[in-house]
């Protein structure tokens, strides 16, 4: 079984108490049911108090939050399940946060998640998009419509080299994502579409943008599921659109990558690259420092699977993601 990774993957190191927004900070953890019944076995003081802040949600078992952070978080920014008890008595979702795992039975892609502060500087500083790819062993049939994922995976490749064309800015790129991901629906519906021309379609772009404000856009972000009233005030607030930098291809690519063979799942791959490009447009126009600016971005909106629905409905129905106006908010 092949599993493909970010060149910059293994060098991930969680920076605990010098994390600047640590993710023991404003989530209620899922505990899995075997971390759960160890917890609760424990004797002594750490068992006492597992035993009290664990509670029954949903039918799921959750860490409860205090003061707005993980009742296990110590003073000195350190877990205290890790530092009584060691690495392996984590539970799965802490054991593994930020690595993201993408399992197709008979592949696996992994990644980091941006909400990670670490792991966002990582994702920014990628400046070629390398991956590593290891035969490992296990592994099932594939489970998907493997003509699909034959369609997703040769569009991709095109999405990212378009992306990495140092022919375009990183905006002019984003444009030609959108436009192309029409393109490759087509590809997957069966159809042959015309040709490709990123020049002709660049050319063509300042004809179809419409007038759009990035308010309206966060406008519609207050409608979502909001994790910190510092989010809400951003939103109402937000700082000068920063520059279309070259991180803004690392970011793309990071969303391409997180994305794109997901529609596998429903064969709807448009509202997913509009899901893209709205979130770079969100970040870009909130402004701030990049990094932090897109680690909280995807805090507040990837890690709620409510919010990233949210988006994917909307980018049809909503009309300020129309997308001559996300075309003309690329050319700003
Ligand atoms: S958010 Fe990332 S760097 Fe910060 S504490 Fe969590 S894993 Fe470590």
């Amino acid at each position: 079984m092949k599993v493909t990774k970010p060149t910059y993957f293994d060098t991930f190191r969680c920076i605990a108490s010098a994390c600047p927004d640590s993710c023991c900070q404003e989530w209620g953890v899922q505990v899995d049911e075997a971390s759960t019944e160890f917890y609760r076995s424990l004797p002594g003081d750490l068992g006492d108090r597992l035993r009290q802040v664990l509670v029954e949600e949903d039918g799921e078992t959750v860490m409860t939050i205090e003061n707005r952070r993980c009742p296990m978080w110590r003073q000195d920014g350190l877990c205290r399940i890790q530092a009584e008890l060691g690495h392996d008595a984590l539970c799965k979702t802490c054991r593994e946060f930020p690595r993201l795992t993408h399992d197709y039975g008979d592949f696996v892609e992994l990644g980091l998640e941006l909400s990670c502060p670490e792991a966002a500087r990582l994702i920014l500083a990628d400046v070629d998009g390398g991956q590593v790819v290891i035969e490992a062993d296990g592994g099932e049939p594939a489970d998907y419509d493997t003509d699909a994922m034959a369609v997703l995976k040769a569009t991709r490749e095109y999405a990212l080299s378009l992306l990495d064309d140092p022919a375009y800015t990183p905006n002019q790129a984003l444009a030609l994502l959108l436009v192309y991901g029409y393109q490759a629906q087509q590809i997957l519906d069966g159809d042959e579409p015309p040709e490709f021309d990123p020049d002709l379609i660049l050319e063509q772009i300042a004809d179809v943008a419409k007038p759009a404000k990035a308010e309206d856009i966060f406008r519609f972000f207050e409608t979502l599921e909001i994790l910190t009233p510092q989010w809400a005030e951003r939103l109402q607030n937000p700082g000068a659109p920063l520059p279309w930098t070259e991180e803004f291809r690392s970011l793309a690519r990071y969303f391409v990558g997180r994305y794109w063979l997901q529609s596998v799942s429903d064969y709807d791959l448009v509202c997913r690259v509009k899901l893209m490009v709205i979130s770079c447009l969100v970040i870009r126009n909130l402004g701030g420092e990049l990094a932090q600016t897109a680690q909280r971005y995807s805090k507040e909106i990837e890690n709620d699977a409510d919010n990233v629905d949210a988006i994917l409905d909307a980018a049809y129905e909503n009309p300020v993601f129309t997308d001559d106006r996300l075309l003309y908010l690329l050319q700003r």
